[in-house]
């Protein structure tokens, strides 16, 4: 079963949740019956007191609108405000018939793990991690279902099992051009036989391997994917994590892998520093309590918190102190444990958000 949402951009940040078959938009080209009425034709009757009333009333509601439409807009260079937008302010929306000329992020279910799909309308496809081992089948018939048989980037975030367990069949299932990886050294270098198969898949692959550095860019047509870290060497792989920030027109996503409390401290006196705030966090590490301080979470200050994790987890994934931080900023949390797979779809301006589960 699938469950549309539509997301207007309102500053409320209280999304309504909008019934696509039930809304029913106002139909700005429709003339009113009555303004079509020849003037030769014999003359009508006058109009009830009623009648006479509602279309007072009906006046009255569009005077508003513009007058509201004026005073927001009319400050800014440009053209008028669209009906779109006007229809907004009335608070409709108007679901669009298709996602194709739209960015598409995609939060697959892979159980406790993080397995993400990005597809542009220009056809650049990405894949970011790919799950435990044994999700492979998934993740390659879920690619193939929305995407296509070429892969231009695959992020592999960190060489935990959660993220790249099954990345090297996903590799071996496509054409890939490039791979991004953190640079490891001798301190952090796994010697786990899934590490080594990932670097075999690559190397088989005959993708570009690149180590992830801040200021890396991933060109995606319209938008572009920067990397922010890993900046510096870490013992601990999760805060090697690649962290990646997409910007889609006004829309943006920030990505943490699993980097926790120590990495974000870093973003935040960074370089990075402002470039934080994101309409869509993948919450770090599954929404443990080692990721999400506080103060990062502000900075980024998302409309939508993504948090990638099994259903009844050992791990106690999410952080009950995670949930309640996001919450307090008036974040919509999106979950793949009880939600399925998740999709986010961008047209540069508002987000759109779909899940397997309702
Ligand atoms: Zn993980």
């Amino acid at each position: 079963m699938s469950n549309y949402t539509d997301h207007t951009d309102h500053p409320d940040r209280e999304p309504e949740d909008v019934n696509e078959e039930t809304v029913q938009a106002p139909q700005p080209d429709e003339p009113e019956e009555e303004s079509m009425q020849p003037e030769n034709s014999a003359p009508a009757r006058p109009p009830r007191r009623s009648a006479a009333k509602a279309v007072t009333i009906i006046l009255l509601a569009l005077i508003a609108i513009a007058a509201l439409a004026i005073t927001l807009f009319g400050k800014r260079d440009g053209p008028l405000p669209t009906w779109q937008e006007l229809y907004e302010l009335a608070g409709f929306t108007e679901a669009p018939e298709t996602h194709a000329d739209q960015l598409a992020v995609h939060f697959i279910d892979v159980g406790q793990g993080d397995g993400i799909l990005i597809q542009t309308p220009t056809g650049e496809t990405v894949v970011i991690d790919a799950g435990e081992r044994g999700n492979e089948k998934k993740m390659i018939s879920y690619i193939k279902q929305y995407g296509d048989d070429t892969l231009e980037y695959v992020v592999a975030t960190h060489p935990h099992s959660d993220h790249i367990g099954s990345l090297d069949n996903v590799i071996a299932a496509f054409t890939v051009r490039n791979v991004v990886m953190p640079r490891l050294t001798q301190i952090n270098t796994p010697t786990h036989s899934f590490y080594k198969d990932l670097l075999t898949a690559v190397k088989k692959s005959g993708a570009k391997m690149i180590s992830a550095k801040p200021c890396y860019t991933i060109p995606l047509g319209r938008g572009q994917c920067t990397v922010l870290s890993p900046s510096v060497q870490s013992e601990k792989l999760n805060d090697m994590s690649v962290v990646l920030r997409l910007d889609w027109g006004e829309t943006s996503f920030l990505f943490m892998g699993d980097a926790g409390v120590a990495v974000e401290k870093q973003l935040l006196n960074g370089k990075y520093a402002g470039y934080l705030d994101a309409d869509v966090l993948k919450v770090g590490h599954h929404g443990s309590g080692t990721s999400s301080s506080a103060m990062f979470l502000k900075a980024v200050d998302p409309r939508f918190g993504v948090i990638s994790c099994g259903a009844g987890n050992d791990y106690g994934h999410p952080h009950k102190g995670t949930m309640d931080k996001l919450t307090k900023l008036g974040t919509t949390v999106l979950r793949t444990d009880t939600m399925g797979s998740i999709r986010i779809y961008s047209d540069g301006r508002q987000m759109y958000t779909e899940t397997d589960n309702g």
